[in-house]
This record gives structure tokens, sequence and C-alpha cells, in this order.
């Protein structure tokens, strides 16, 4: 199974797909969770990237779409993988077509956690990661909007999408995602 989470940062992304990606046992590949470990590391990439992080705004596509191509020719993505805020623009988005047509890896399903953008400033204060501070959270719903949000049409026109309700507890929300995907209920 290939799945692609979309929906404004601070929408449960990250929650979610770890969540899915135990249930059906396939990895979780969040950009902004490898890009953070680089950073961490002090590797090339992380030292690129980590300015652009600490503003809030996207990493360069190149890096990115690079740092996608090496994790998705990985062993363990050959069976399935859901992405976590990866793509999150356009370019992206058609960088991802070209590489899966490349490894004959058509993707499968688009789920968008539909959530208020409003409450999500304080979602995210509460989180308190180092990005999570209220200019940055301003810039990063403002990226979201102007480059991500357009993906919701993207993939609408492809009929791949699932339009999920983000806004209610975690629990019910993977409920509502499991069902959209027909998946057995866990126990
Ligand atoms: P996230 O963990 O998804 O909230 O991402 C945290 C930060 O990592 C973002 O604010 C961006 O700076 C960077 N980032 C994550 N995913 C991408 C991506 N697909 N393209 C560019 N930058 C990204």
């Amino acid at each position: 199974m290939r799945l692609i989470i979309l929906g404004p940062p601070g929408s449960g992304k990250g929650t979610q797909a770890a969540k899915l990606a135990s249930q059906i046992n396939i990895p979780h590949i969040s950009t902004g969770e490898l890009l953070r470990i680089a950073v961490s590391q002090g590797t090339p990439l992380g030292k690129q990237a980590q300015t652009f992080m600490e503003s809030g705004d996207l990493v360069p596509d190149a890096l990115v779409i690079a740092l996608m191509r090496e994790r998705l020719g990985q062993r363990d993505a050959q069976r399935g993988w859901i992405l976590d805020g990866f793509p999150c623009n356009l370019m992206q988005a058609h960088a991802l077509d070209s590489l899966l047509q490349i490894m004959g890896q058509p993707y499968g399903t688009v789920i968008y956690l539909d959530v208020n953008i409003a409450p999500l400033t304080l979602r995210m204060l509460q989180r308190g990661r180092q990005d999570d501070q209220a200019d940055i959270i301003q810039q990063r719903l403002a990226v979201y909007q102007q480059q991500t949000a357009p993906l919701v049409e993207f993939y609408q026109r492809r009929r791949c999408l699932i339009h999920i309700d983000g806004s209610p507890a975690v629990e019910v929300v993977n409920g509502a995602v499991q069902a959209a995907l027909k998946l057995p209920v866990a126990a």
C-alpha cells in the first residue's frame, strides 16, 4: 500500500501516519523527521536544511527530492509506505510521479486531513518542538496555504484523494482513515 498524508502543519499528520504505519506494517516516511535527524547529526544535508527549517520555510526541492529518492529506494520501502510531509508543493508532486514511474511503483491513495487552521497554532505551541514558536508557526501555515494546499486539488483531479475530517480525537480520526481505506478494524 502506498499512501500520502496531506494536511496543514499541526493537523495530526505525523500521529496518524505513525499509527497507520504500525497497523499496516509499512514504513512511515516523514521528510520533516528525516531532515531533523540530518540537522541533529550535522550532515551536509542537515547543514543546508537548518536555516530554512528554523525560519519555517521549505527546504529547497532539490535537497528534499534527492533525500526521498534515496529513502524510497531502500529495501523496506519496496513493500509500501506512508509519506508524511512529502510532497509539499507541485514541483515535488511531479518529481514523485517521475520517481515512481521509473521505479514502476504507482502511488495509491492520498489522505487529506482537513482541519480548521485557526486552532492549529495553539496545538503546535503545546507540542513545543524547536520550530513550534508563534512566528515560525505563522510562517509554516502561510507556506502551507501558498504551496501545499494546491495539492488537494491536484490529487482530487486524479480521483485518488480521500477527504477526512481531522478535527476529532486521534482515535476517531484513525478509525475514519481505516474505514476509508477499508482496513480490517484493529482488535
Ligand atoms: P514537518 O515535520 O512536516 O512539520 O516539517 C518541518 C520542516 O521541515 C518544515 O517546516 C520544512 O522546513 C521542512 N520540510 C519538511 N518536509 C518538507 C518538504 N517536503 N519540502 C521542503 N521542506 C520540508
